[in-house]
């Protein structure tokens, strides 16, 4: 007998024959036990007068797995999260399961009969659609991701396999599509993209996606022969609205900056922001010289216009336009836009609101730039720095008790450097700490050594950059003044009181250098500790001519004295302007009518001497 039955008995009710299934073990001619399902069959059966038992087993496994399969497959169909649904071999719907319901709005009775082209969403080119056909007809299947449109009229993305069943003979049966929704995938991704391309203040593209624009164009443009003009926008003067109005403002000048400058421009043109108040734009196809000068001059006049930034608030800026050409200027998008930087840089030095283009000679001056850069990182080691004096003279009596100190590089092959040639590479390098230091021991040192050997106390002013002095460490350092320009003042104030309170702990005193070239606001000054005012050499240089200077120092001065700061007039030339001066009640001088800054030897035959103009007129 092959067949055991364990834990299991047939049972007769009632009836007198039963059916029933039960799991079986068997053993196969090659003596492995397997599990197999059987139908038991009994019956009663009457035989010569006696109750006989007939019974028969039957192996039915294969049938039960077919069921089985059977039924999980109609139960994935109806309870998947999958939209399925199958068509004939014309493509018209035959079945579709509720999750098809669900994802496209259509109800079976709505979708039997129909072909899939009801959920088209009009976002694939016909193309899309053949080469999928191409696919099914050649390998089978498809599959990819595919926009639809909800009964709703709501497009959705989804991720949609085909697959064919064919008969037999090789036509086909079936076409059986399984679809999920990615729509919200495909958002997240979007979003992904669009904040790593984008800038999300202006909603331009980002410096990533600009140098994605620039490779392909520059690719394209090296086929099709047509040049590309990059223009380099910068905002001038925008730091000061972001410091006097805040940064929330400063946000909305650029939002409204960058929607001036894409008006500029053509639909196709690409408008980025680097950062800050940097941004490009792209022209490709820009063969004419003319239109790209005037889309640059559009671009300037249009920033110029003053920004209102709600509340009454109204900002004013202006912008400088660098201009570079591929493939004229340069070959890669590296160089071109660091050509294109250099152009707007002397769009800059040329006086702002304006554009330039880029030059060869400017890149000579880059290549000097960067020389200089690097020879001036050694230069305070070799001895090649030293300080000038300039000596600051009291108006009424000549007498001199102060002197600026001004820096100088004897370079070994240049000569003579003047301090506006490397003090803004000294900041940008970071070399303007260690050499500002060093600045100022000298100037103590040589203070003291005048005080020693002439009895004479002559106070030394020391400029200071607004980079040095966020890192400003005061040491004690009496007959020395710290020249600041009033652009540190706006902004981080109560840092700043600080700082200056601390220089005044530590015995020195301040002076606001070049007083009138920027914000300029008298009565903002009171608010720091602050002794010295020294009245820009702009408005000394036209003293005698122009009225309205003569004004505008008068009132400087009168302004400061009610404020108990002391005036410094700059840049005295000529025996007129100090006359004037004198007459206005400015209380000191310095200039070439006096004398230029000079060496520490001649500045002590000064002092000896008592050689100031004051005496030599
Ligand atoms: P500044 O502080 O405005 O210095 C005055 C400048 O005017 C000096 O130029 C001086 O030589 C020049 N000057 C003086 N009298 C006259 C005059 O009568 N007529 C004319 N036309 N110019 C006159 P310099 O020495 O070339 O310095 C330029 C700037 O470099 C300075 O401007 C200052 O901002 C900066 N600087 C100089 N030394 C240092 C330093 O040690 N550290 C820092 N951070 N900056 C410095
Ligand atoms: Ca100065
Ligand atoms: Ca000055």
């Amino acid at each position: 007998f092959l067949v055991k039955f364990p834990n299991s008995t047939i049972r007769f009710s009632t009836e007198i024959s039963t059916t029933s299934t039960r799991h079986a073990s068997t053993r196969t001619p090659d003596s492995t036990i397997s599990l197999i399902q059987v139908e038991i069959s009994a019956k009663a059966v009457a035989f010569d007068g006696r109750l006989a038992l007939w019974n028969a087993a039957r192996d039915i496994t294969a049938r039960k797995i077919a069921e089985d399969e059977l039924r999980l497959a109609a139960s994935v169909y109806q309870n998947s999260n999958e939209g399925m649904m199958v068509t004939d071999a014309k493509n018209r719907i035959v079945s579709v399961n509720p999750a098809f319901t669900s994802l496209t709005g259509y109800e079976a009775e709505e979708a039997i009969g129909r072909t899939p082209s009801m959920l088209q969403s009009g976002k694939h080119a016909e193309e899309f659609y053949s080469a999928m056909w191409e696919s099914l007809n050649r390998t089978g299947s498809w599959h990819g991701e595919i926009w639809n449109r909800h009964k709703s009229g709501e497009l959705y993305a989804e991720y949609l396999s085909i697959n064919v069943i064919h008969h037999e003979d090789g036509t086909v049966h079936r076409y059986v599509s399984l679809f999920s929704d990615i729509t919200d995938q495909k958002r997240k991704e979007d979003l992904i993209w669009k904040q790593a391309n984008f800038d999300s203040l202006t909603g331009l593209p980002n410096r990533r996606l600009f140098h994605e624009r620039l490779s392909r164009e520059i690719e394209k443009a090296e086929r099709s022969g047509q040049p590309i003009a990059l223009l380099f926008i910068d905002l001038d003067r925008f730091k000061e609205v972001n410091d006097t109005l805040g940064h929330a403002k400063g946000d909305v000048l650029l939002q409204e900056a960058s929607r001036r400058i894409r008006q500029c421009v053509r639909q196709t043109d690409t408008v980025a922001r680097l950062g800050g108040d940097e941004f490009t734009a792209l022209l490709p196809e820009s063969g004419e010289s003319l239109g790209i000068q005037r889309i640059a001059d559009k671009i300037i006049r249009e920033l110029f216009r003053p920004f209102d930034l709600e509340d009454g608030d109204v900002g004013y800026i202006s912008a400088s336009v660098g201009i570079t050409l591929y493939p004229q200027d340069a070959a890669d998008p590296a160089t071109l836009l660091s050509h294109a930087d250099q152009a707007m840089y002397a769009a800059k030095t040329e006086g702002k609101n304006r554009f330039s283009y880029f030059t060869p000679s400017m890149q000579e001056e880059a290549k000097n730039k960067l020389d200089l850069t690097n020879q001036l990182r050694g230069a305070l080691e070799r001895g090649e720095l030293e300080i000038h004096y300039q000596p600051i003279v009291e108006l009424s009596t000549g007498a001199i008790h102060k002197a600026e100190a001004l820096l100088r590089w004897r370079h070994p092959d240049r000569g003579l450097i003047l301090p506006g040639a490397f003090i803004p590479l000294a900041e940008e390098s970071g070399t303007i700490h260690e050499i500002g230091r060093w600045v100022l021991e000298q100037s103590a040192a040589a203070s003291k050594r005048w005080r020693e050997r002439y009895g004479l106390r002559i106070q030394v002013s020391v400029n200071r950059s607004p980079l040095q002095f966020e890192q400003f460490e005061p040491c004690k350092c009496e007959d020395i003044t710290i020249e600041i320009t009033e652009g540190l003042l706006l902004g981080k104030s109560e840092k700043v009181k600080a700082q200056l309170h601390a220089l005044h702990e530590n015995g020195m005193e301040i002076s606001i250098d070049d007083f009138g070239t920027g914000f300029s606001s008298l009565s903002y000054l009171k608010q720091f500790e602050i002794d010295y005012l020294k009245i820009d050499r702009s408005f000394i240089q036209d003293l005698e001519e122009d009225e309205s200077d003569q004004a505008l120092t008068q009132a400087i001065i009168l302004m400061a004295h009610k404020l108990n700061l002391r005036t410094i007039a700059e840049g005295v030339e000529n025996p007129g302007q100090h006359d004037l001066l004198l007459h206005f009640g400015c209380d000191l001088a310095q200039g070439f009518l006096y004398s230029p800054a000079v060496p520490e030897r001649e500045f002590e035959s000064i002092l000896r001497t008592g050689s100031a103009w004051h005496w030599r007129r």
